[in-house]
């Protein structure tokens, strides 16, 4: 199966061409992501109607230059996904219409793929994994732990209560005045400090399911630059430090919940793993944290490349392939797109208004 994927739910604009054999290893024939960054960058923060428009002036070449990279036609496609939601709406419109507009030319079947199951299935392209496991999704918009069962069956066990973790990074950034993206500003920048300097709270730490709370954390950086100012840089440093370890041991009591609930409940599965996704994935102190927990319960980590981790279109085009071999034969072309999509209410598809 070969399938073109488009990807349009948030600043990157992607297109992919994707292949997955009978026997459910596959191939990445091509993958162009164009990144907004810079367009959002004055503002802080991604601004939905500017992305949106970027969405528009790009996609038409990025879909050509996927079909061309990977030495292929739309003739030669079994499908065209695209990201349906969840997301900011402009940007899913732009992306969803565009495939329709080609499923319905070319009579190929159209995939309106959830982009949390991107997420999710992306690890199986990339590693040999079966189901179930369990999947630690943290990027600017999600934080979540979820367990996939199989496709189209998934749990989700916890999800954050206010701030998404990329969120967090981003907003502690900004109170420090740091650049944005802030996650890279602030993981550099803990690394020159002392991460016990200052000792910040662990959210939500004792509470029995595995949910994440991270603006409580936020404040507190506020409260301590305030009293702190004026802020040397070294003081910065340790701000820095201080709010990653706190959220590494948050994220480390978190997984302790999951990890135990999971071999509770498949006390047969030998293979046991834990897969990352999200462009937070990309800290070294955190996957140093996860890969520490994850061996104490006797897990695996499995981290994709991080420009699987981040959004793309090859786990677009992968998750409807996934779909498609298992007897999922496409979606109505008056599928809607939708902003909100739980994973765990994946089957749910939504013609018309998409309220
Ligand atoms: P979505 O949430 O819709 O999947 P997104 O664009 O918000 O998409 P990603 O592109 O996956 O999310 O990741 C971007 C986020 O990851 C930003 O919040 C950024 O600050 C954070 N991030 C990137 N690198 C690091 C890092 N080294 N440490 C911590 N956070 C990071
Ligand atoms: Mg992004
Ligand atoms: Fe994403």
């Amino acid at each position: 199966t070969t399938i073109l994927g488009i990807e349009t739910s948030c600043d990157e604009t992607a297109a992919s061409v994707v292949l997955r054999r009978p026997d459910g290893t596959g191939d990445i024939l091509s993958s162009v992501v164009f990144s907004q960054l810079e367009e959002h960058a004055a503002y802080g923060g991604v601004v939905p109607e500017i992305a949106a428009r970027a969405h528009v002036s790009v996609l038409d070449s990025l879909v050509a230059a996927a079909l061309s990279d990977a030495g292929r036609t739309l003739d030669d496609m079994d499908a065209i996904a695209a990201t349906s939601g969840p997301g900011l709406i402009g940007g899913l419109m732009v992306g969803l219409m565009t495939a329709k507009a080609l499923a319905q030319v070319t009579g190929k079947p159209l995939y309106a793929v959830n982009h949390l199951e991107g997420h999710a299935l992306t690890a199986r392209l990339t590693d040999n994994l079966d189901f179930p496991y369990l999947l630690l999704l943290v990027s600017g918009g999600h934080t979540q732990i979820a367990l996939v069962r199989g496709v189209d069956e998934y749990e989700r066990w916890g999800t954050t209560i206010d701030d998404a973790l990329g969120e967090a990074f981003d907003k502690t950034a900004k109170l420090l005045g740091l650049p944005y993206p802030g996650g890279p500003a602030v993981e550099k920048a803990a690394g020159g400090g002392d991460p016990k300097r200052f000792r910040l709270p662990v959210p939500l730490k004792g509470t029995p399911d595995p949910d994440f709370s991270f603006s409580g954390l936020k404040t507190a950086v506020r409260q301590l630059a305030e009293a702190q100012a004026p802020v040397s840089d070294q003081t910065i440093c340790d701000i820095c430090a201080s709010f990653q370890r706190a959220v590494c041991l948050s994220l480390a009591d978190r997984l302790d919940i999951a990890f135990s609930r999971f071999s509770e409940r498949f006390p047969a599965t030998a293979d046991r793993a834990l897969v990352i996704a999200g462009g937070v994935a990309a800290n070294k102190a955190l996957r140093s944290t996860l890969a520490e927990a994850a061996e104490k319960h006797g897990f695996r980590l499995v981290a994709p490349p991080l420009e699987l981790c981040t959004d793309n279109a090859a786990m677009i085009a992968w998750a409807a392939a996934e779909r498609r071999a298992a007897g999922i034969e496409g979606d109505p072309l008056d599928t809607a797109p939708r902003s909100r999509w739980p994973l765990d209410r994946q089957a749910e598809t939504v013609v018309g208004s998409g309220k």
